[in-house]
């Protein structure tokens, strides 16, 4: 079945920042967690936090000692006053936006105005908001509520930033007719508006939509309101299981959008399992192209096909044109790095792919029997490449499988931080990047005793650069996983616009730089070819930027597609000497 995924479903900013504070919190403290009401209205969210140690409260008598966040929705200056008399560290999580339409009605109110908040009464965000007017904040729901007002002489309006778009405009004009000089406020947050607009122009092109989200979620429930108004069949869910399966497979292409506190894996798992129903009006050859790749991504082949081509790509610079042995022991190293590591580290996999979770489950023997033979594989390649390769290999495999698991005894913990080698941050992408580059970029030149020379290094520096870039971009889709493991990957370490930022301009100087080395070295020419690897990478995180596409399998199959590219550029250029 064909899913279009809504370009903002899943966590709004607000939403997101909130979980990055209180997961960063739970890292990095030992002292007990709090958050004052559910940080977001998502059962499967709050059960992990819970697991991290992370607990909510409604009472602020029910602590004494601790971190206190306080969620995305915020709190009336009232209780803000309360909390800090207290022992407590307090940890704000404000959403930004929440604390802008807060500083609006404060202002105004003390101007001498009365505020008017188009919103839920009882929403947590609506009494924070009420709060800020010294209590003198009338809440309204409908515009036929506008008549029940009492005279006022100075009124502002204002919404709850998850309020229905559509419903606020009508607001507004009964305000504007009954209160002439009221002065009205554009709260609506730009999350709310475009998800509600976004739903308005699926419609056009699906046949149904399933909202991802929790039940109580206010968002949520509006975005299946504001589907509903489309006429087509909406389905609210908020876990995969819920799916109803028979009505969906009578539709052919189905929108999915989720409620702004709905985690990443959460939206992938239904999404995949909306695409695995079999639609009665799908063709069996898309049907079979979806699934191939899917077994491809999931077992890990598809990202051995990378290294594999990547490793025929560098062939036309090394000169060893048919020669087939070095891209098999890439594939063979790196499919059994890839299925091993990705085993130790479920932890973060669960989150992150947990489609590939169901699928290690179902088929261990299989990438147990497949993993081994791919060890067995590289070692045999690598004992015919030679003495040097083969001990290389041997290290490099040591530390692959090491780089999981724990070998600094607790003991030592006082002495050094980390357990892991995976646990150092930022070790992650470094370590795959650094392992593809000795495995493609240095071993064709050690087997020909030509490792000292340009060519050489600048094999290792393409390589590097763009494996780096590749595993950090997964590594941004993965970002909500790895926070609630602790893992410290690049964007996490310096957020994700920065993180897109450098891979940018990391791909921008590896496609000048790869040029460069073609005007420079007339023989060393297929590295301008090259350049179009990196090059494609920066079109992913441009479509990633622009929400072009979502990360799923198609764009995931992009990205190792632009590994891929090299190896059919070099194929193209061996055939044409
Ligand atoms: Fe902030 Fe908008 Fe999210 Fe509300 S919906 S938490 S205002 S980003």
């Amino acid at each position: 079945m064909r899913v279009k995924l809504a370009r903002h479903a899943g966590f709004c900013m607000g939403v997101r920042r909130a979980m990055e504070i209180v997961l960063a919190e739970a890292n990095r403290n030992k002292l007990p967690i709090y958050t004052y009401g559910p940080i977001i209205h998502n059962n499967e969210v709050l059960k992990l936090l819970e697991s991290r140690g992370v607990k909510v409260i409604n009472d602020i008598e029910e602590v004494k000692e601790g971190t206190l966040v306080i969620r995305a929705h915020g709190i009336s200056p009232q209780k803000r006053a309360q909390l800090k008399a207290t022992n407590l560290k307090i940890v704000d999580a404000t959403c930004p936006r929440v604390a802008k339409v807060q500083s609006i009605i404060k202002y105004h109110t003390r101007k001498g105005y009365t505020p008017i908040i188009a919103g839920e009464e009882n929403h947590p965000e609506v009494i924070g908001l009420v709060g800020y007017s010294d209590n003198k904040a009338y809440v309204i729901r409908s515009p036929s509520d506008v008549k029940e007002l009492p005279h006022l002489d100075k009124v502002i309006l204002a919404a709850q930033t998850t309020q229905d778009w559509a419903l606020y405009q009508e607001i507004k004009s009964a305000v504007k007719e009954r209160f002439p000089e009221a002065l009205i406020f554009d709260t609506i947050c730009d999350a709310t508006v475009s998800r509600q607009k976004e739903l308005e122009e699926l419609s056009k092109e699906v046949d149904g939509f399933v909202v991802v989200g929790g039940y109580h979620s206010g968002n949520t429930k509006r975005l299946v309101q504001v589907a509903g108004k489309s006429g087509l069949p909406v389905f609210h869910v908020d876990t995969p299981d819920k799916l109803d399966r028979s009505a969906l497979s009578s539709l052919n292409v189905v929108g999915v959008t989720a409620g702004a506190s709905t985690p990443n894996w959460l939206i992938k798992e239904v999404v995949r399992e909306i695409e695995g129903i079999k639609s009665i009006r799908e063709k069996r050859f898309f049907i079979f192209i979806k699934n191939l790749l899917k077994y491809l991504f999931l077992s890990n082949i598809l990202v051995a096909i990378g290294a594999f081509s990547l490793s025929y790509g560098l062939t036309p610079v090394h000169g060893m044109i048919w020669d087939w042995k070095n891209p098999l022991l890439s594939f063979f190293y790196i499919y059994a790095m890839h299925v091993i590591n990705r085993y130790l580290d479920r932890a973060s996999t669960t989150y992150n792919e947990p489609e590939m979770i169901k699928f290690y489950k179902n088929h261990s023997l299989f990438l147990a029997i497949t993993s081994l033979g791919a060890i067995i594989g590289s070692y045999y390649l690598a004992y015919s490449m030679g003495k040097g390769v083969f001990l290389l290999i041997a290290i490099l495999t040591l530390i692959g499988i090491l780089y999981s698991i724990s070998i600094v005894p607790k003991r030592f913990l006082s002495w050094l931080r980390y357990r892991k080698i995976k646990d150092i941050p930022g070790s992650k992408t470094f370590s795959i990047a650094f392992a593809w580059s000795i495995v493609i970029g240095v071993i064709p030149w050690l087997r020909q005793n030509a490792l000292i020379g340009l060519f050489p290094l600048i094999s290792f520096i393409f390589v590097f650069a763009l494996i780096y870039i590749r595993s950090a971009i997964f590594d941004i889709f993965h970002m909500q996983g790895d926070l609630i493991v602790g893992s410290e990957t690049l964007p996490i370490i310096i957020g994700e616009k920065r993180a897109l930022s450098v891979l940018k301009i990391l791909s921008i100087g590896t496609t000048l730089f790869l040029i460069l080395i073609a005007c420079l070295y007339p023989e060393g020419g297929f590295f301008g070819i090259l350049s179009l690897c990196p090059l494609s990478l920066l079109i992913c995180i441009t479509v990633y930027e622009k929400r072009w596409l979502r990360p799923g399998i198609r764009f995931e199959a992009m990205i190792e597609g632009s590994v891929i590219l090299s190896g059919l550029l070099a194929l193209i250029w061996n055939l044409s000497k």
